[in-house]
């Protein structure tokens, strides 16, 4: 702890005592059994809906929005996504900005990397830590401190390493940048030559937690791409599993955004060029017409919206993978309290993923906008830019997983 820190209110270890705790605890989650059931249930109606809309404190930044001025994302090709193939003997880099982003976008493809004698390391960009109605859930403080959103970090964090032993991932595979939740968009905005960031919520400009990957590192977009690229050099991937910069949530695109600025500075190193991947698997969580709903059956489609190279592929997961996913989803305890439709939304029959191919970056620079498909669009000087009208409204029906988005539960 560093100096002038008040004592954490919660605090976690990984042992097997909070294994226990935490999967047989009180927070009573339903996934499993609906999943395995093949059905779910709406919960809430529209009222629910518009309560969560509402209560949603994080602003989804819409692709419209995101994009303007730049290269709109196109419809998605019509037809069944691509089937994807994982090679034996693979090195997999899976980037989370949050704890359970890598079990929700990557949970499936992780084992079956392993599983064809492959390896995988997890890099979170986040701790999680500013989730304000979820920490006030966990600790039962209306007004959380500094010191309260530290102990939650900490705690998603044991949470994430107890969730990937259900892939049989080893703590000595994860890494924790620590940077500050809800802030890597800003980071990025201001550019390399301003002062550290400072997070809202744990009042810090550089990671709080002793386990980061560098605790001494300040929140700039400059130490934040020396970090990434440090770790793509030590972790030398074939493919990284990371957020599409379609994703709706700033800190996920904001991540794909960082991800290839490291991997740019990292390839005008010396021998940097042999550390790029072949393949960017792009993964999406927050999206406005995705995923349909837990009560709609079924595989995960393609999503409605793509880039440039425009293809979505998918990966069919095998029921023991669909358990030790579901397994490591339910691990995120404090997550699944507050955000199991999307869970159960998330947790089907495969994972699609937006394939980039041996990925280039253009003129990609901090300050430059973090999130939207112009992002790719500068990265790959060749592709021919598509401006699309946007796509009608989907049906009511088909939009409640998106009012889940970021929901914010009442402090009670
Ligand atoms: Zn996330």
């Amino acid at each position: 702890m560093r100096p002038g820190h008040d004592e954490p209110v919660v605090t976690a270890r990984v042992d097997a005592g909070i294994k226990e705790d935490m999967l047989e605890g009180r927070l009573r989650w339903r996934v499993a059994r609906v999943a395995r059931k093949g059905k779910g249930r709406r919960r809430g109606g529209w009222v629910g809906v518009l309560l969560a809309l509402a209560l949603c404190g994080v602003d989804p930044l819409p692709v419209a929005a995101a994009s303007a001025g730049g290269v709109a994302p196109i419809p998605a090709p019509a037809g069944p996504p691509l089937k994807l193939e994982v090679p034996p003997k693979l090195r997999l880099l899976v980037v989370a900005p949050h704890p359970d982003d890598e079990s929700l976008g990557a949970g499936g493809l992780m084992q079956q990397v392993l599983e064809k004698g492959g390896r995988v390391h997890v890099l979170f960009m986040t701790s999680g830590d500013g989730y304000p109605e979820a920490v006030a859930l966990a600790t039962g403080h209306r007004q959380p401190t500094a010191a309260d959103y530290r102990g939650f970090g900490e705690l998603r964090r044991a949470e994430a390493l107890v969730a990937l032993e259900h892939f049989h991932i080893l703590p000595l595979s994860v890494t924790f940048l620590g940077f500050p939740d809800g802030g890597l968009q800003e980071i990025w905005r201001r550019g390399p030559r301003v002062p550290a960031y400072e997070s809202p919520f744990t009042h810090d400009d550089r990671p709080p937690y002793p386990e980061a990957f560098n605790p001494n590192a300040r929140y700039t977009s400059r130490e934040l791409i020396g970090q990434i690229a440090h770790l793509v050099a030590l972790a030398d991937p074939d493919w990284i599993a990371l957020p599409t910069p379609l994703d709706t949530h700033p800190d996920h695109c904001a991540t794909f955004t960082f991800i290839l600025a490291a991997l740019k500075s990292l390839a005008a190193e010396p021998g940097g060029e042999s550390k790029i991947p072949d393949r960017l698997l792009t993964y999406l969580v927050h999206d406005s017409r995705w995923p349909p709903l837990p009560s709609i059956p079924g595989p995960l489609p393609p999503p409605p919206q793509s880039f440039p190279p425009a293809r979505w592929y998918s990966l069919p997961l095998e029921a023991a993978q669909i358990d030790a996913k579901l397994g490591a989803l339910e691990s995120h305890r404090t997550q699944a309290a507050v955000m199991d439709l999307l869970f159960r939304a998330l947790a089907r029959s495969n994972e699609v993923f937006g394939v980039i191919e041996r990925p280039e970056f253009g003129r990609l620079k901090p300050g430059e906008p973090a999130c939207g498909p112009e992002i790719v669009s500068h990265s790959a000087p060749g592709t021919v830019p598509i401006t699309v009208p946007s796509a009608p409204l989907p049906a009511p029906e088909a939009t409640p997983v998106a009012a889940a988005r970021g929901t914010r539960v009442p402090v009670r």
